[in-house]
């Protein structure tokens, strides 16, 4: 019934002080579970980890639990026809074979044998050609290779993993005009002596797994989600990246390095030094016919399978068409360990601190939703299978979408997050407590976890919390649990994630006026204007563009800082304990819609593929990254661009702002 059905908690019945409730020794106990087996995509053992979360909800008292599955297809390694990388000689005799998985370090690992090697979306085929060290393989240092004359067109590169996604790089590969690409884990620390298993750094016999699509979500259902009886396209937009692509160890790679010549009187820049070859001379190729060749191989075994969701409900009493969802992916390329299992332990016992307030007849406000992703490793599939679901519903009832994936990386530092600047002050609020630290700007958001389709598909704000300074055995063999015994033996730091997590969710669905920060928000996409606006008069010049549009936005810009310190003077700052229910109401429903505002409805250049957010969207240079006004910075710094094009842009993001500031006007 559209009449409030649970009736208002009594006083007693406040939730206080939720962090004191987060309990280390838990955090434990579920890691163990979550960990004690592999759980990609598509396992048995990760439907059961999903029915094991769903358990802990009922048992939290939860008020509604569902699991939700999609059909949809993934890209496996086939078993039968593995992958494979081989160093021939001048001569053409095989000088070595790579290893498709790591060697096993301890007993659990060689008793629990996970998926080999691999990058999803890859390419099948094989391809046997000379091979070109590429360094990151970022668009500047293919462009080093060509104006020393190296080609790699029709050839085989090599790079290390680092800096940017691995879907730029095998892009920039492609774009470069190669055939494969072998990516192969760096080191990351290389002065280290100790290494996992007695430190957190990853040795030399690690590799990395992982998505090398530029793209995210189902594409076989793009727009729709992938339930029973939905159409499925026979043929998905995106099912290959342009290139083979094969990951392998940096063992491997010290022997592929190691047999490439260098041409004469090059001298190779220091930032091309890798760590597993820490002073010592490797080659970078010349790209010779009759020099060295790799053959990769890598055969895609594409399977349609049942992914599954899992979404805990707790009903708001007084709002419960307003949501705060919290969410982390339960997938694994391996163990999980880091990588999302440290995220969803500390999710779990987020929900079972809420529970405690649940049980003792609390109930919140608005209405929280915690959420256990599937497939997010292979693009983010199973949280935009259930964006495109719930779409609607999103654009009128999300308040926020608080994301954690990788939520302790290696030793904790501080709690960090990236997103909405509209949550910058609560979120800095909240971690600067547990860190005792200053927090610093919030980063933008890009992709690279579930958040993306929430933000950039959705325009729901989001924040995205972890804590990983940095995370070395990363999509390894190695991402195991035992890894925890030397970053945080006692759960203490993961705890820390969690407390966060937790006060994030109680202070978004409790205050009566939702903790937005509208004057903040302005001021931040008045600096990302003032930041391109140079870029923008160049294009300007070239295109000979009339100066005067740059007035008109930066009048629209200022009509936008305007609207927002009224709606601070004359709707926020007027709200106190007086208000009305619907007042509240109404100034909460101006903050929640303005993230909304910047989705249009077009392709946005300089981002990735379907990404609708003008104002923030993963650059298209690294899709981990998040773009400010990316669709302008692309028109004004691309050559070839017309008049046009850079006008389009304009005036796609002016009627953004002026959407945006309409919102604000009652
Ligand atoms: N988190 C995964 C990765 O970094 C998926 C990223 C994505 O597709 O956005 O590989
Ligand atoms: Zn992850
Ligand atoms: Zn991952």
């Amino acid at each position: 019934s559209l009449l409030i059905s649970f009736g208002k908690p009594s006083s007693e019945h406040k939730i206080d002080n939720i962090g004191s409730l987060i309990d280390p020794s838990r955090i434990k106990e579920y890691h163990i579970e979550l960990t004690k087996s592999t759980h990609l995509a598509g396992s048995p053992r990760n439907f059961e980890l999903a029915q094991y979360i769903a358990n802990q909800f009922h048992d939290f008292a939860f008020d509604m639990v569902e699991l939700k599955n999609y059909s949809v297809r993934l890209p496996y390694p086939d078993k039968e026809k593995p992958n494979a990388v081989k160093l021939f000689d001048s001569s053409g005799e095989v000088q070595h074979s790579c290893r498709n998985i790591e060697v096993p370090l301890n007993e659990f690992e060689k008793n629990n044998p996970t998926t080999p090697l691999f990058n999803a979306h890859s390419k099948s085929g094989s391809v046997k050609a000379p091979y070109v060290y590429a360094n990151f393989a970022e668009i500047d240092d293919f462009k080093f290779l060509k104006d020393n004359n190296i080609t790699v067109k029709d050839k085989v590169v090599i790079a290390r993993y680092g800096q940017t996604f691995r879907g730029n790089k095998a892009k920039n590969a492609a774009d470069a005009g190669a055939l494969a690409i072998v990516l192969f884990k760096d080191l990351l620390a290389p002065n280290r002596e100790e290494r996992y298993p007695s430190s957190e750094f990853a040795p030399s016999s690690a590799g990395e797994r992982g998505t090398i699509g530029l793209w995210d979500g189902d594409t076989d259902t793009l727009g729709w989600p992938s339930v029973q009886n939905s159409f499925v396209r026979a043929d998905g937009l995106k099912t290959a990246a342009p290139i083979v692509s094969q990951p392998i160890t940096g063992d491997d790679a010290v022997v592929l390095l190691n047999a490439l010549a260098t041409p004469q009187d090059l001298n190779i820049p220091v930032s091309w030094q890798p760590g597993i070859l820490m002073d010592k001379e490797f080659g970078i190729g010349t790209g010779a016919e009759d020099g060295p060749q790799l053959e990769v191989t890598v055969n895609v075994d594409l399977r349609r399978v049942n992914i599954t969701n899992v979404v805990g409900t707790i009903t708001g009493y007084l709002e419960p068409d307003r949501w705060v969802i919290l969410g982390n992916h339960r997938d694994a390329w391996t163990y999980g360990a880091i990588d999302p299992s440290s995220g969803t332990a500390a999710v779990i016992e987020t929900a079972r601190a809420l529970g405690h307030f649940l049980n003792k007849g609390w109930r919140p406000r608005r209405t929280i939703k915690i959420a256990s992703w599937d497939a997010e490793e292979w693009g983010l599939i199973g949280s935009l299978e259930w964006v495109e679901e719930k779409r609607a519903l999103l654009e009128h009832r999300a308040v926020v979408y608080i994301n954690t994936d990788i939520a302790e990386g290696g030793k904790c530092m501080s709690v960090d997050a990236t997103g909405s600047p509209l949550y910058e002050n609560i979120t800095g609020t909240v971690l600067n407590a547990v860190n005792s630290g200053a927090f610093p700007k919030m980063a933008l958001s890009g992709s690279g976890s579930d958040m993306y389709g929430f933000y950039c598909y959705a325009g729901v704000s989001v924040i995205n919390v972890n804590c990983a300074s940095y995370s070395d055995v990363y999509h390894s063999l190695y991402d195991e649990q035992h890894l925890f015994d030397i970053i945080d033996k006692d759960y203490k730091n993961l705890a820390k994630v969690s407390s966060s997590l937790a006060q994030l969710v109680v202070g978004m669905s409790e205050p009566a006026l939702v903790p937005g920060r509208i004057v903040e928000y302005g001021n931040r996409i008045q600096e990302w204007w003032d930041v391109l606006k140079p870029k923008v008069l160049q294009a300007f010049t070239r295109l000979e563009i009339e100066e005067e549009l740059i007035h008109i936005m930066d009048n629209t810009l200022f009509e936008l800082g305007k609207a927002a310190n009224d709606f601070k003077a004359e709707v926020t700052d007027k709200l106190n304990s007086d208000s009305t229910p619907l007042e509240m109401r109404r100034a909460n429903d101006m903050m929640m819609q303005f993230d909304r505002a910047f989705l249009v409805d077009a392709e946005i250049p300089g981002t990735m593929f379907y990404s609708k957010n003008i104002l923030v969207s993963p650059s298209s240079s690294n899709l981990y990254t998040g773009s400010g006004f990316p669709g302008l910075l692309q028109a004004v710094s691309t050559p070839t661009s017309t008049k046009d094009d850079v006008l389009i842009q304009l005036e796609r993001i002016r009627w953004a702002l002026n959407a945006a500031t309409a919102v604000l006007k009652s």
